[in-house]
């Protein structure tokens, strides 16, 4: 172990494992080799940007390698778009696996030959058994299973089963391989588990070269020993699967021995997190796209706006541990506000507008105002920001009738217009409904830039946009996909839980002319209203709309709070 290494105390149980192991010299070469193994029939979801981050955190921390393999084992739900989208969600969060892709396909021949030698050695046999009778037979967690009666049938025999089925000359569903352990053993996975079953399906990688494809608890520690990866981390329902992993990598004539352990998987509440769930929700047409902003998926969140620093950032303050645990959602906006908060360029845009007009300030006149891009920046560029006689301000910053305590603009009510000067309401004008259509104000020339000679004190500052050299703009607002923590826990359904609101589109928003030179990647913070984001898959159609990333301060927890829940 390198000093950097023993500098660093253990921050979780598995560091320790491997230091343990690396300091008791039980890692071959002195080499930590771990592997994230996606299935690749979904997209990737912020639970698996735990196990990413973990993988390969360990990996880099302790100088070995991290193999990203795809296990890929089920060939009608898995497809190219999934494995390619995996790749580049895992470089979207800084992690490389360099010249280490693999697949457990490319095992399969392997895989083939340890099963057959298996047969030969009487460790495996082909099963006929009806779906309905192998569930019969394996006994329950309080009763002991019962032998199948192909157990004992010759090897020869077996070796000539296994082979037709690998031809395809039997149906789908009518034999498997089953590996001969023990039926009553207190662990279900060591009943006699499939180690092969016949599917007729294409592959996306091996095409239609095989019609016998090997089940997880069989491929799964075989590739982990090929590879040589010493230890194999997963998540905690594979548990109960380790007796069966560990079976599989004493086979004789495997001769790495990988350790599983298993950690808790990440859960959020007010979000679905499994593949299948999600690709329902693709399926149904409720979102746009597995990169829905709404979505929790790597594409998802990064379309929304989320920067990976701030993921990583999420997911070490939750911490890896071995009980089961739900993270609020309110934790994971923390993260994201915090880090673009840091680095958020600032825009003033008005998300609901209505007219400000200047009666004595000159017509036709444009003046600039210097802006910091970002005030947590101390290095920050400026850009100029042009002010007119006719501006925009968000429609909740008038009053016609102030409550107590309201400091924003009122008739005779002197505020602050962000940057440029100090203006005092003086009339509305009403269209034929009563609805006020503009507002007309007077302002001090003296107030430029936000202060007077006679340093006057004004509680409300607006922000605002000029109406003849803004632009139009469309944003969507996103919130949470799902209004009850535990979606699906009232009815057994998590689609009734959806919420109505998760997406308002404003077709037009107001923003200053500076909106126009940002660009796809950008964090922007509009001022008072949100971080937000130029929309990815808009703008490669040409589109300009904003996505609000996440809101300014976690209005849902204050409420709660207030709420008392
Ligand atoms: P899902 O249940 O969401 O469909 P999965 O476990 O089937 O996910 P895989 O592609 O098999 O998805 O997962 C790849 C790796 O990511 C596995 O090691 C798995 O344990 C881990 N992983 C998946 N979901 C989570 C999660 N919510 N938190 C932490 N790790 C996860
Ligand atoms: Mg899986």
């Amino acid at each position: 172990m390198d000093e950097r290494v023993e500098a660093k105390a253990p921050s979780n149980f598995l560091e320790r494992i491997i230091e343990d192991d690396l300091a008791a010299g039980r890692v071959p070469n002195n080499t930590i080799v771990t592997r994230f193994p996606p299935e690749p029939n979904g997209y990737l979801h912020i639970g698996h940007i735990k196990s990413i981050a973990l993988n390969f955190g360990l990996a880099e921390k302790y100088g070995g390698r991290c193999h990203l393999r795809y296990d890929d084992t089920n060939p009608e739900k898995e497809e190219l778009e999934y494995i390619e989208s995996i790749k580049r969600d895992i470089h979207w969060l800084g992690f490389d696996w360099g010249e280490h892709e693999y697949y457990a396909s490319d095992y399969y021949g392997q895989l083939h030959q340890i099963a057959v030698r298996l047969i030969k050695e009487g460790l495996a046999f082909v099963d006929e058994l009806s779906a309905e009778e192998l569930k019969e037979s394996r006994g329950t967690l309080t009763e002991a299973g019962t032998n199948s009666p192909y157990r004992d049938r010759p090897i020869e025999e077996n070796l000539a089963l296994f082979e037709e089925m690998r031809q395809g000359k039997h149906p789908e569903g009518s034999m498997i391989l089953r590996a001969k352990i023990d039926m009553a053993s207190p662990n279900m996975n060591l009943r006699d588990p499939t180690l092969y079953r016949i599917k007729f399906a294409h592959h996306v990688r091996t095409g239609d070269t095989w019609c016998i494809y090997p089940m997880y608890d069989f491929t799964h520690p075989i590739s982990d020993a090929i590879e040589d990866i010493t230890h194999s981390i997963c998540t905690l329902e594979f548990e109960d699967h380790r007796p069966a992993y560990d079976w599989a990598t004493e086979i004789d004539g495997i001769d790495h021995a990988p350790r599983q352990y298993e950690f808790a998987r990440l859960n959020i509440n007010y979000m679905v997190m499994s593949k299948r769930r999600l690709l329902n929700l693709v399926r149904l047409g409720i979102v746009d796209g597995w990169d829905d902003p709404r979505m929790p998926t790597i594409s998802g969140i990064r379309r929304r706006g989320y920067s990976p620093e701030s993921m990583l950032d999420f997911v070490a303050r939750i911490g890896v541990a071995k009980s089961e645990s739900v993270v609020d959602f309110s934790l994971l906006e923390f993260c994201v506000r915090e880090d673009l908060n840091k680095r958020a360029k600032r825009l003033m845009v008005v998300l609901d507008p209505i007219k400000l007009i200047i009666d004595n300030y000159p017509e036709g006149q444009v003046e600039y105002f210097e802006a910091v891009d970002n005030p947590e920046d101390p290095d920050s560029p400026t850009h100029q920001i042009a002010f007119t006689r006719e501006l925009y301000i968000e429609a909740e910053d008038f009053s016609e009738h102030p409550p107590k305590g309201y400091h924003r603009l009122y008739i005779g009510n002197e505020v602050r217009l962000k940057y440029a000067y100090y203006v005092t309401p003086t009339s509305v004008e009403k269209d034929g409904e009563g609805n006020i259509v503009a507002i007309h104000c007077s302002y001090d020339p003296e107030s430029r830039g936000g202060t007077t000679a006679d340093e006057r004190r004004v509680r409300g500052t607006s922000h605002w946009v000029s109406a003849s050299e803004g632009v139009d703009i469309e944003v969507h607002l996103y919130d949470k996909l799902f209004s009850s923590e535990y979606p699906g826990e009232a009815t057994g359904d998590y689609l009734d839980d959806l919420n109505p609101d998760s997406l308002v589109i404003i077709p037009n928003a107001k923003a200053e002319a500076e909106i126009k030179n940002t660009a796809v990647g950008d964090y922007l913070q509009f001022i008072r209203n949100g971080y937000f984001c130029l929309d990815s898959k808009y703008a490669a159609e040409g589109k300009q709309v904003y996505n609000r990333t996440v809101t300014l301060r976690d209005s849902w927890a204050r409420m709660k709070q207030k709420m008392g829940i």
